[in-house]
């Protein structure tokens, strides 16, 4: 029986990760669930699947928690450090699928264990890839990427050598505004960017997919997660997502990863790793689709772009501020208070005002600790505040 947690189950990725566990229910025995405000649906989980521990991350909700699992012998808790404790409980595998940079702490407490972690939450390789790296490495623990793309990247790679890579290719669907006039995006509202042509996600990402941010987000997670440098790393828009990623081989060889938008693919992936088994997904009729179309992306359309290229660059603590101030600027669109264009405006005056601190922090590799990430991160999200009072 393979011990799993899933931390973040009660989201898009949680939900579908727990999908494929609760079709093998002799194959799986589920330690930790975690989730935040929703604990009506961390309860049912957590008796649906007979959890040992159901972790909410908001301290008020532990009441409601507990009752809704009352005489059910499942332990509860809640906050930040018992979300690090859910992690560290014995597993053989666990999901990252927090949303935001507060999967990190969680992320990191599981790799200590030296288990395997399925990494959906990206901002976490963002904010803190080296670290992320290092203290797998160091505990002899495995990360298989969940992100369609990078799950792609990594299934292209099997048997391949890293170092007969010439480039890798992530594709974008374009997101909810595609295929809008430039002149109106500025008006768009969060209910606008948060219905996506292709995929069924949560609202955050959905979010950033529309402002590519989702793309930028990626673009360092590959640089991060398969140590490949800057310029071998591109995104293209591919408005029908079948096509998740490309990888560039020396020989000129492209091998390109199709599939159909389900997520249950990458996680399932993630879940039978180094095996493949029967996934309860679409098969595509390739002649029924009949084409599949690509284009480069705008830049002048799509920012987010330009300062993931500027973050992967300068390494360091950028990514963790670029992050942030990501988060933070979202934040603030989603409750209304700043424009959708304003959104990368913010993240690169955020970038501008932190250039000192986050070049003290070079070179680029050097593994950052967990506090200096934490310390930037709430610089950042300051900086951000700064930045959107001073918007016009
Ligand atoms: P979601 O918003 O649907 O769910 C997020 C989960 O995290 C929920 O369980 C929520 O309760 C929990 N959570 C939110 N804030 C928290 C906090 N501060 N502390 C602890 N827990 C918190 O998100 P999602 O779409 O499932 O995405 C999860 C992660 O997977 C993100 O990093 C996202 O970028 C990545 N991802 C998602 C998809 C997708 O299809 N949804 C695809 C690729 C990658
Ligand atoms: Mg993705």
């Amino acid at each position: 029986m393979k011990r799993v947690s899933v931390l973040g189950a009660t989201g898009s990725v949680g939900c579908s990760t727990l999908d494929l566990v609760g079709r093998d229910p002799d194959a799986y025995r589920v330690v930790a669930l975690t989730g935040g405000a929703n604990v009506a649906l961390l309860a049912e989980q957590a008796r649906r699947h007979r959890a040992e521990i159901a972790v909410t991350a908001h301290e008020a909700a532990l009441p409601e928690l507990r009752d809704r699992l009352a005489g059910t012998g499942i332990a509860t808790a809640a906050g930040a450090e018992a979300l690090c404790d859910a992690a560290r409980r014995p597993a053989d595998w666990i999901m990252s699928a927090i949303v935001g940079a507060a999967g990190l702490p969680p992320g990191l407490a599981a790799l200590e264990q030296g288990t395997t972690l399925a990494l959906a939450n990206k901002e976490s390789l963002v904010a803190a890839g080296p670290l992320l790296m290092d203290t797998a490495r160091r505990h002899g623990a495995t990360i298989l990427p969940v992100d369609s793309e990078h799950s792609a990247i990594f299934q292209a790679l099997v048997g391949e050598d890293l170092g007969a890579v010439e480039r890798i290719v992530i594709t974008a669907s374009g997101g909810a505004f595609r295929d809008w006039p430039l002149d109106r995006l500025a008006a768009a509202t969060p209910q606008e960017a948060a219905n996506h042509p292709n995929w069924d996600m949560g609202q955050r990402i959905t979010i950033d997919s529309a402002s590519l941010f989702n793309k930028a987000l990626e673009l360092i997670e590959t640089k991060e997660f398969f140590g490949v440098a800057p310029r071998q790393v591109e995104a293209l828009v591919h408005p029908e997502s079948l096509v998740h990623a490309l990888v560039g081989f020396r020989d000129g060889a492209l091998m390109a990863h199709v599939g159909p938008h389900d997520m249950r693919h990458a996680i399932g992936y993630a879940l039978n790793w180094p095996e493949r088994r029967a996934l309860p997904v679409e098969r595509l009729d390739l002649a029924a689709i009949g084409q599949l179309t690509f284009r480069t992306p705008d830049e002048d359309r799509y920012p987010a772009l330009r300062l993931a290229r500027r973050v992967m660059e300068q390494g360091g603590l950028s990514g963790a501020v670029f992050n942030a101030a990501k988060e933070a600027a979202l934040d603030a669109f989603i409750a209304g208070r700043i424009g959708f264009l304003d959104m990368a405006r913010v993240v690169e005056t955020v970038l501008d005002a932190m250039a000192r601190d986050i070049d003290a922090h070079r070179p680029e590799k050097a593994v950052i600790a967990l506090d200096t990430v934490r310390q930037a991160d709430h610089l950042a999200r300051e900086r951000a505040g700064a930045a959107m009072a001073a918007l016009p």
